[in-house]
């Protein structure tokens, strides 16, 4: 995949601009605050329709503008299609279009414009809590599964319902009545969630594994362990099996719920542990070790996207490279010559041999020569 041009009207610190872009690598540069990330936050949500930093759709369009318009063109499936997107800021519903033809959901222009993003909080996420590693896989698995997207929106809000009834239940015990339903069709949902992140933990691993020894000259052996609910013994079995594990993982904890007034089971908690030559990266790992298999994992998802998809997906390097030393630097590059990649960085320094540079300046693009 390959995005050609982009057309952004009324997107945060964007007016109106266009800007095409290369083939191969975009390094976009500019001073602190010009709107680099704000170009990959576009490009991410052109193909994804959903933002790595914004909290709510409204941030995304500009203070001053009445809608976010975001437009690009792509080499995509052996030829160029659009995809479109209009925001709003108030509750009014986005709208979708691919090749001109309105769509009702974000699943239906998965595909076309795949991204894996890779920036300097990522470095974090093998170390802190689980919800970043969750957000990992739930990006990864929203893009190479279109149906898991659905699966994943249920999910929340039937959890959220259920939080809102657990509330509840303290001022008024009657509202209680109607948890078994909700508890019923979130281990449904939920089963699903965990048989889809079961197969993409055991081909990252594979692909992850990969990466992380060549990386490590073939000192560590890689692994990674998905963790869900206690009682699931088998994340690969039928999905009805799953749906009776955590029903009784469920059971177990009614009472534990209805007393904190929180959702306490559920694969909403699942995490995944990496293991270095059988240690804890968490609670051991080193600074590099840690770099080290973060980047493995990132170039891991990329590989399969492209296997997905069969082409590359587009690469967003924000800031990521500068935080990263020469040779884990060299490592990155050396495993995206093929495919598509924007680079933001203040200081283009060493790489401004690799490609086309966009310099950004205050919400608008200019191509240097
Ligand atoms: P840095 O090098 O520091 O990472 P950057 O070039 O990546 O900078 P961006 O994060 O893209 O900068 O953001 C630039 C500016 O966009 C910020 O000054 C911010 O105030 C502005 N901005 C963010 N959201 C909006 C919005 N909805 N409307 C208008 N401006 C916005
Ligand atoms: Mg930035």
């Amino acid at each position: 995949m390959q995005l050609r041009k982009i057309r952004l009207e009324g997107f945060r610190n964007y007016d109106r601009m266009e800007a095409e872009f290369a083939p191969g690598v975009n390094l976009i540069v500019g001073r602190n605050a010009q709107g680099k990330t704000n170009l990959l936050e576009a490009i991410g949500y052109l193909g994804s329709g959903k933002s790595f930093r914004a909290q709510k759709t409204g941030e995304m369009v500009g203070f001053s503008a009445e809608f976010a318009d975001l437009e690009g063109w792509v080499a995509a499936e052996g030829r160029e299609q659009t995809l479109r997107w209009v925001l709003f800021s108030g509750s009014r519903p986005r709208q979708i279009y691919r090749n001109g033809v309105k769509k009702k959901t974000a699943g239906e222009v998965a595909g076309v414009l795949p991204t894996v993003l890779f920036c300097p909080e990522d470095l974090q996420m093998l170390k802190g809590g689980s919800a970043p590693r969750r957000r990992f896989a739930d990006n990864a698995l929203c893009q190479l599964r279109p149906n898991y997207d659905g699966a994943l929106a249920e999910y929340g809000r039937i959890l959220e319902t259920k939080q809102r009834i657990l509330k509840d239940c303290r001022d008024n015990p009657a509202v209680a009545e109607i948890l078994p339903e909700y508890n019923r069709r979130l281990c449904q949902v939920g089963a699903l969630l965990i048989s889809y992140r079961a197969r993409f933990f055991r081909s990252l691993e594979e692909a992850a594994g990969k990466y992380h020894h060549r990386f490590s000259g073939g000192r560590e052996a890689f692994s990674l362990e998905y963790r869900t609910v206690s009682t699931v013994e088998d994340p690969f079995a039928p999905v009805q099996k799953l749906t009776e594990e955590l029903e009784t993982h469920l059971s177990l904890h009614s009472r534990g719920e209805m007393e904190s007034g929180q959702c306490l089971t559920g694969p909403h908690r699942d995490d995944f542990t990496i293991r270095l030559s059988g240690v804890d990266l968490k609670a051991y790992g080193s600074q590099g070790q840690t770099r080290t298999a973060t980047i493995s994992l990132k170039l891991a998802q990329r590989e399969l996207m492209a296997r997905q998809f069969g082409e590359e997906p587009v690469l967003l390097l924000d800031d990521v490279l500068s935080e990263l030393d020469a040779g884990r630097q060299d490592f990155v590059l050396n495993q995206i010559e093929t495919g598509q990649v924007f680079i933001t960085c203040c200081e283009p320094g060493r790489f401004t041999k690799l490609g086309k540079t966009i310099e950004i300046e205050n919400g608008a693009v200019r191509p240097v020569e």
